[in-house]
């Protein structure tokens, strides 16, 4: 059997551990949203008419693009829908980039940026983050690759680049610059670089409906980019990539604003006081505007912590790599759930609550 060689040398994907989820598990491993979709979406599903499967979904989602597009004041012909924003990642590499380009991306961040880039034969330049693991967006443009991928919130860190740095990186950056704002809607509203897709046509700006909207099951992603390159993303798009359910429960969930405003509000006010918790407890905790806290205990290991969680059935994400060794990624649950790993974490270090 022949496997081409960029292919042979990669790994499955391996998300964190996914348990049965049978009442007693907590898992907080893979920045999911602990509250359910739009009660919009359950409606929906429930006055469901499967006859409608029969037919092929509409390909290019547009009534979804047109409600989103309509959302950021943009016409649709700047919106792209994919199977998850991981898809559109993909099509990004087949769209933009040639056999041996190269890309540069921060270190640490989203590992999906590189492996893609390996299955399409481009190379990856990694610029390390700053000590305190902040993104140095000087250090990226100068790299001279021809496209960034910037994860904002940075994944595994959850710090946030501000739009005014970003926009200093556009003014003297002409390659592509990918903005994946996977967990913007954690960040204070005025983080996003939606607004500046309109100004700036190397800007793509990639959202989800996996973690604020609580729709990681359904895999709908978009992304906000010039209508060349938008038009450029349909050629290369799978014939009929986003579901019919997909596309209407993703409506009704995007409809549901105030739904998500009241979520997110929620999950942003747990993160606040699980952060504080952490901190007295003992661990250095980055300051996260994302779904999840970075941190690491002071004293003792990180993997003991990881597995005396487990043995309670509490899963969390353990990273032992470089720049993040020992160390444990956090999903912001309920107010509950964090209850209960604070408590486990009092038993583990013997601090008193
Ligand atoms: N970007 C980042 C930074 C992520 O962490 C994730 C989720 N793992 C994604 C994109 C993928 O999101 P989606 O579920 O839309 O494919």
């Amino acid at each position: 059997m022949y496997i081409k060689q960029s292919i042979e040398q990669l790994a499955p994907y391996v998300p964190g551990i996914q348990p049965q989820m049978d009442g007693h598990v907590i898992k907080i491993n893979a920045n999911e949203n602990p509250y359910p979709p739009s009660p919009q979406v359950q409606q929906l599903l429930s006055g469901f008419d499967f006859a409608q499967l029969r037919y092929y979904p509409d390909a290019t989602s547009q009534r979804l693009r047109k409600l989103i597009a309509a959302h950021y004041q943009l016409s649709s012909d700047h919106l792209f829908c994919g199977n998850g924003s991981d898809e559109i990642i993909s099509y990004l590499f087949q769209v933009c980039f040639e056999e041996q380009d190269t890309i540069a991306t921060p270190y640490p961040t989203y590992t999906l940026y590189k492996t893609i880039a390996d299955i399409h034969r481009v190379h990856t330049v990694y610029v390390p983050t700053r000590d305190d693991f902040t993104i140095d967006t000087q250090a990226l443009a100068q790299t001279g690759a021809k496209g960034l991928f910037i994860a904002n919130p940075n994944a595994q860190t959850g710090l946030l680049l501000s739009l005014t740095e970003i926009e200093e990186l556009l003014k003297q950056y002409d390659g592509l610059v990918v903005i994946d704002e996977a967990y913007i809607e954690f960040a204070p509203a005025t983080a996003s670089a939606c607004e500046l897709v309109a100004r700036y046509p190397n800007l793509v700006v990639l959202r989800t409906f996996s973690k604020s909207y609580s729709l990681c099951g359904i895999r709908v992603g978009y992304s906000l980019a010039n209508p060349v390159l938008v038009h450029a993303l349909d050629k290369c798009r799978d014939s009929y990539n986003v579901s019919h359910l997909s596309q209407l429960l993703a409506e009704a969930a995007f409809e549901d604003q105030a739904y998500l405003q009241s979520t997110v509000k929620k999950i942003v006010a747990t993160r606040e006081r699980v952060t504080a918790a952490l901190t007295d407890l003992g661990f250095e905790v980055l300051p996260s505007e994302a779904n999840f806290v970075l941190c690491k205990p002071v004293h003792g290991s990180a993997i003991d912590i990881y597995e005396f969680l487990k043995a309670r059935h509490v899963y969390v994400r353990y990273f032992d790599s470089p720049r993040l060794s020992d160390k444990l990624r956090i999903t912001i649950g309920t107010d509950a759930e964090m209850d209960v790993l604070l408590k486990y974490l009092h038993e583990f270090t013997g601090v008193k609550s």
